[in-house]
């Protein structure tokens, strides 16, 4: 169909719409009129971030332009338990700054946060409200100041996507983070991705309990809705989840493989599970049982914006739009990268087929990981107690038989066919370099989605 245009070019196309014009011109000069689905392709985005809706560092505005300038077609500023809806209200996570009177906020919408004279997370400063300024002219921020006190307006979801959404160059869905944890300090943060309603901060005896009440407070919430449950960060701030918990619940599809390459609070414990090694104990469990497998995304999870993002997700798509991005995550149309792409990624239900999409000098290798049926699904407690490097923590182990590879090829084209005895397969590609790390930590390197 795409006579002289190689896919590569092809998928490279910015404008989605301009490709579609190009291969109906090429239909219509060969003569063949037929309609046909319409071409997916890639599409980069990010799902977790912050701004001072909640307890991030730049203005709401600064945050999603910088997104939009740096490639990114799709984003979800995912504040705190907070929505970034048009009520007046001068509180949310980690802050609380209501006015001594309201008669100065008549008729005024959204939420205002105060100018701290002193810097610290998560304060607003006035060098913030200047950064913004430079960027978008001084009447792009409001501010109100009550004895004494300089008052900023956040602008709300609805102008920030009148400003920065572009049909089919740049979407804003809507989301929030929702945050919880235990009376030991463990946290449980959950993505809700295209949803505008939040729920208060969560408490719970076990992050079981708390991954458990807030999936079904979504379905009570959301229930038809096209919307995402994202399960963040198991290993921040340490241990906080293990691959047990999302055993138990294997309604939980999607996790966070990487969190901007965050590997917690605290050192990995060295017995302990990384994020590539919770998804394929998850994994090995969920084929062995004949249940969906669970799909692992990038994020960056940004509260800072001093260094570049760590990692990201690319989703195949035939639009740029929250319900078909949705659904392609949902079914595991996607990848999580720190660096890499993949131009092609083919699951027939015998072999999965990967392609690199090669755009700087390699050399580049392809990993087929996956876990054998007889491997070992026992695991081990390691007590950790309260040191100066961690809080006190019980650390599942599992058996090395989980998560190994199962071929490996140079180059930046290779497929892999399912053996009887392979619960499942994913490919890896990582550019082959000294000091290249074995697992999650190699960078650039892209991760496609597990395949059974
Ligand atoms: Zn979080
Ligand atoms: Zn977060």
């Amino acid at each position: 169909m795409l006579r002289n245009v190689s896919r590569r070019d092809f998928l490279k196309t910015s404008a989605a719409v301009a490709a579609a014009v190009y291969v109906d011109l090429q239909l219509a000069a060969s003569g063949q009129g037929a309609v046909t689905a319409p071409e997916k392709r890639w599409f980069k985005g990010n799902l977790h971030m912050h701004n001072q809706w909640s307890d991030g560092q730049p203005l709401p505005e600064w945050a999603i332009d910088w997104y939009k300038t740096h490639g990114y077609h799709f984003i979800c500023p995912s504040d705190h338990n907070i929505f970034q809806s048009e009520d007046l209200r001068f509180d949310g996570f980690g802050f609380k700054n209501p006015p001594p009177d309201l008669a100065a906020f008549q008729g005024e919408t959204s939420l205002w946060k105060v100018i701290s004279p002193s810097p610290g997370w998560p304060k607003l400063t006035q060098a913030i409200v200047d950064e913004t300024i430079e960027k978008f002219g001084k009447d792009s921020v409001r501010t109100i100041t009550v004895d004494g006190q300089t008052y900023v307006r956040m602008k709300p979801f609805s102008e920030l996507e009148k400003q920065f959404a572009e049909p089919g160059k740049f979407l804003m869905i809507p989301g929030y983070e929702q945050t919880g944890g235990c009376p030991n300090g463990q946290q449980v943060h959950v993505n809700f991705i295209n949803v505008r309603d939040v729920f208060p901060y969560l408490e719970a005896d076990t992050p079981r309990e708390i991954l458990d009440q807030t999936w079904a407070m979504g379905v009570d919430a959301y229930g038809e809705q096209d919307y995402l449950f994202l399960a963040n960060h198991p290993l921040w701030r340490y241990y906080d989840y293990s691959p047990a918990d999302l055993i138990a619940l294997p309604q939980i599809r999607l996790f966070e493989l990487n969190n901007n390459d965050i590997a917690g609070g605290f050192d990995a414990h060295p017995q302990g599970w990384k994020p590539e090694k919770f998804w394929d104990v998850v994994n090995a469990y969920r084929a062995a049982h004949d249940q969906q497998l669970l799909l692992g995304l990038g994020t960056d999870d940004r509260h800072s914006y001093d260094s570049a993002p760590k990692a990201w997700s690319v989703v195949r798509a035939a639009e740029l739009g929250a319900k078909e991005l949705v659904a392609a995550i949902a079914a595991g149309d996607f990848y999580a990268s720190n660096g890499l792409d993949f131009e092609e990624i083919q699951f027939d239900g015998k072999s999965l087929s990967v392609k690199i999409d090669v755009r700087e000098e390699g050399p580049y290798r392809i990993l087929f990981l996956g876990t054998k049926k007889d491997y070992d699904p026992a695991s081990q407690v390691v007590e950790v107690e309260k040191g100066a490097r961690c809080p006190a923590r019980k650390i599942d182990v599992y058996s090395d038989s989980i998560g190994v590879v199962l071929d490996t090829v140079d180059g930046t084209e290779g497929s892999y066919t399912l053996k009887a005895d392979d619960l499942y397969v994913r490919a890896n590609i990582v550019k082959v370099a000294e000091g290249l790390q074995p697992d999650w930590q190699s960078q650039p390197a892209a991760w496609s989605q597990p395949y059974r």
